[in-house]
């Protein structure tokens, strides 16, 4: 039995704990005191993400607030990231010290980008994740290609031929294109496996690769980085690449909470849940979003809203 209402901690302002907030303001829910944790005061919208970096939208319309967002759904909001879980104690640990105890958790924290850690990336490249982090792509290459010439073109080059790797690539041909014409940048998209958009279908696969080949994007394939240095990309075979801005959208990879917290997670890592969402085993855990895997859906691609 509680004592009072139950204690809610939504870790992560993902998607679904956006419904969540959403619900909690039109008091779709019974009395809880709900603790909403993430790590940023801003975040911006994923799928307008394409559109800023091509100039068509300002950051700003993308943008929204955690703090806002939790005081109109009545819950508190800790600006921290959630480091480890004790499921035993149902308690969760903050990177900045503090714990919070729970009766209900609920986690949303969206996937990791793969090979974020190579010696080099973090210093050189631009991530697409967090999202508030790539919105500065675009601006990046817009003052490379203003110095540039006909002669020395701007290399940017894009690590990852997958859909947000893909999309950046296009949406930054339609910026460049339009600002500066067609001759001052080249981009480069650099994919490890024998095609972009692998896991997307073949009539897909078709017609973004001819939009490809009419921007004069060059796509490259079985191109596998391995190390990034000052103003190159390292690859497993062959002459280093040169770049002027380097994207780094090399796709999904599970966050450590899960495994670091003794949470039931698939060979990858990701948090196994069931058809209501719950992890595996665990009445009171909850799980959505990129970082959880469908214990009946796994194959189910780890990016994307669903
Ligand atoms: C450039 C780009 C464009 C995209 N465009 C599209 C699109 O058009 N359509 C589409 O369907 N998908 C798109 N995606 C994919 C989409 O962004 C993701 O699939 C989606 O954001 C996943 O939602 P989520 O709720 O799982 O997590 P996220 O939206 O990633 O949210 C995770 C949240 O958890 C927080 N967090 C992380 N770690 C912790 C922690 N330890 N403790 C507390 N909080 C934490 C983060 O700060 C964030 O608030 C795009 C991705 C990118 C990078």
């Amino acid at each position: 039995m509680l004592n009072g209402p139950p204690r809610v901690v939504l870790a992560g302002c993902g998607h679904a704990h956006l419904f969540v907030l959403e619900a909690l303001a039109q008091k779709q829910f019974p009395r809880a005191d709900v603790t909403l944790v993430s790590p940023a005061g801003e975040y911006f919208y994923s799928g307008m993400a394409s559109g800023v970096i091509a100039g068509q939208y300002r950051p700003e319309q993308a943008c929204f607030h955690p703090a806002r967002l939790a005081q109109t759904a009545g819950a508190e909001w800790v600006c921290a990231s959630v480091t480890r879980i004790d499921t035993g104690a149902r308690r969760v640990y903050l990177d900045d010290g503090r714990e919070l105890g729970y009766d209900l958790l609920s986690l949303d924290i969206g996937a990791r980008l793969a090979d974020d850690d190579m010696p080099g990336a973090r210093e050189c490249a631009i991530p697409v994740k967090p999202v508030h982090d790539a919105l500065g792509i675009g601006t990046a290459a817009d003052a490379v290609t203003r110095t540039a010439s006909p002669d020395r073109p701007a290399r940017i080059v894009v690590v990852g031929g997958g859909a947000a790797g893909v999309e950046i690539a296009i949406c930054l041909s339609a910026r460049l294109l339009r600002d500066h014409g067609a001759e001052k940048h080249q981009i480069t998209v650099l994919e490890a496996g024998e095609q972009v958009l692998a896991q997307k279908p073949e009539s897909a696969r078709q017609r973004v690769g001819a939009v490809l080949r009419s921007r004069k994007i060059e796509v490259r394939t079985a191109v596998r980085i391995r190390a990034v240095e000052d103003g190159s990309v390292v690859p497993d075979s062959g002459a280093s690449i040169p770049f002027d801005v380097l994207v780094w959208a090399t796709g999904p990879r599970a966050p450590e909470l899960f495994r670091d917290s003794g949470l039931p997670t698939d060979d990858q890592g990701y948090m196994r849940v069931d058809a209501t969402l719950q992890a595996e085993g665990y009445m009171t855990i909850f799980g959505a979003g990129d970082c959880v895997s469908l214990v009946d859906h796994p194959w189910i691609a780890k990016a994307g809203v669903y």
